[in-house]
């Protein structure tokens, strides 16, 4: 039997169907892909393939994903899995329930799979803040597949896995997408539980699949989306089957192009890629309209100012009592407190709690939190304004490729600035993807480069259509490229 391990979900799910092969067969292809090649890349903290099979030769392959195993970010609760976070604050934890997107997945006959790494409680944009491993770009191992979620982007690229999971807080789940070459996206905010994933900012966390095509993106949102009483900011709605638009063409669609997207300072051959897939989609039949999004420039501000507060005190939870890492021998309470904490989190981390816990304090919170909740408005006005316009925009995910591993370490802020693209998006509560736009040439390695679409919130079915159209014209197939 030929390799199993480049195939898409809906291809896998011909074949378990017609008896070409089985779900035990995909789990066997994966664990020796993941055997092979993932001593160099590295994108996986913990797998249990015993229990994959076992689940593998129960499965129900008449469900809508029946037998197809996905991985998940090692931020998400799985029952009796661990869940580090990529933190040592959690070294050792077991998630003592399932995650709502856990249960979902289950239910709809999928099989969670694998722990997969990240930057530490979700905050980075290179998977370098994981206090276990550097996760390396499968494109070229010698640089970062982007982050947070850089293990589940890098497992897809890397035939580790035929889809993942990962969360998107300010861009963690487009942006190593386009790193790594795959699909990514992030659904509106509510659009899907966060029961059971560990919060770093909640009113900006959403949870979203990583795969090889926008279709098994919309498959997997069909399984895990819906209103969940155990998470109040998830919304009820009528129920929606994503795949209803897709395999159309552009006819009628108008597609806004967001003019502060495309500032100088941007890579070049991004540059390129992306206009060439705008013209692209306008040959589909799209109509191009500019737009603008007048407040973008605040919105790094915005974001490191909203989501370091939220996330210092969700992290206050971290205290050595409840969960994981405690500190040996304490003097006295605080001291085992501090002690834990100090142990425990890695810089960037600490960076963020003390940065968020400044801009709430007393004599800052007016200055800094409140007129940054004010300006997240405004953000959101901006999308407001440009979708009575268009039905989506179009623009680059990332305005780097994939950078060298320790290239930006020391360096926060420039890292920071990288996020331009993807995190008014998780302001605003908008719902996003990634998909492939090319490849482009460096130090001998191609690298691949990922275009967005942005669409109104709840708008994921119209959003999935488009993004489904570009890529059956673009027909790039740039995963099996991968060495
Ligand atoms: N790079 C952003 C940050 O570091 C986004 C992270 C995320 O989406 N989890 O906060």
């Amino acid at each position: 039997m030929s390799d199993l391990s480049s195939l898409t979900i809906s291809e896998l799910q011909t074949g378990f169907r017609s008896g070409a092969f089985t779900p035990a067969d995909a789990v066997r292809a994966i664990e020796s892909r993941i055997e092979s090649i993932d001593p160099q890349i590295q994108a996986y903290l913990a797998r249990d393939f015993d229990s994959a099979l076992a689940a593998a030769e129960k499965a129900d392959v008449s469900l809508p994903l029946g037998g197809v195993p996905i991985g998940i970010k090692d931020v998400i609760n799985v029952w009796g899995e661990q869940c580090t976070c990529g933190s040592k604050i959690l070294a050792g934890y077991k998630a003592p329930y399932d995650a709502t997107v856990i249960s979902k997945l289950r239910a709809a006959g999928a099989i969670p799979f694998g722990r997969l790494n990240m930057d530490e409680f979700a905050m980075g944009s290179s998977t370098e803040n994981s206090a276990y491993q550097i996760t390396r770009n499968p494109w070229d191992t010698t640089r970062i597949p982007g982050g947070s979620s850089g293990g589940s982007a890098a497992a897809v690229a890397a035939r580790e896995a035929f889809a993942t999971l990962g969360s998107d807080t300010g861009g963690s789940i487009r942006q190593p997408a386009a790193l790594c070459g795959v699909v990514g996206l992030k659904p509106s905010y509510g659009r899907v539980s966060r029961y059971g994933l560990v919060a770093f900012a909640s009113s900006l966390d959403q949870i979203g699949p990583f795969a090889r095509s926008t279709r098994d993106c919309a498959a997997i949102l069909n399984a895990i989306a819906g209103k969940d009483p155990r998470d109040s900011t998830s919304l009820e709605l009528p129920e929606e089957d994503f795949t209803t638009r897709l395999g159309r063409d552009l006819k009628g669609v108008k597609l806004g192009i967001p003019k502060e997207y495309f500032v100088d300072g941007m890579d070049s051959r991004i540059r390129k890629k992306v206009e060439a897939a705008i013209r692209q989609c306008e040959s589909l039949g799209a109509e191009l309209v500019e737009v603008s999004l007048p407040h973008t420039e605040y919105a790094i501000g915005v974001y490191y100012i909203i989501a370091t507060a939220e996330a210092s005190a969700n992290l206050a939870r971290f205290d050595g009592v409840r969960y994981g890492h405690r500190a040996k021998n304490p003097a006295d309470l605080l001291d085992h407190y501090r002690r834990t904490r100090e142990e425990g989190f890695g810089s960037e981390v600490k960076r963020r709690i003390i940065l968020g816990t400044y801009v709430l304090s007393s004599g800052y919170y007016d200055a800094y939190y409140l007129r940054a909740q004010k300006v997240r408005t405004l953000i959101r006005r901006d999308f407001t304004n440009a979708f009575e316009k268009v039905d989506a925009l179009i623009c680059p995910t990332s305005p780097d490729l994939a950078f060298k591993i320790g290239e930006r370490v020391n360096d926060p802020l420039r890292m920071y600035l990288a996020d331009i693209f993807t995190i008014a998006a998780n302001l605003a509560g908008i719902c996003g993807i990634s998909v492939p736009c090319g490849l482009v040439e460096e130090d001998g390695k191609q690298l691949p480069v990922g275009l967005q679409f942005l669409g109104k919130p709840l708008d994921e079915t119209r959003l999935l259509g488009i993004a489904d159209a570009y890529e059956q014209a673009a027909s790039q197939e740039i995963l099996s490229r991968i060495p």
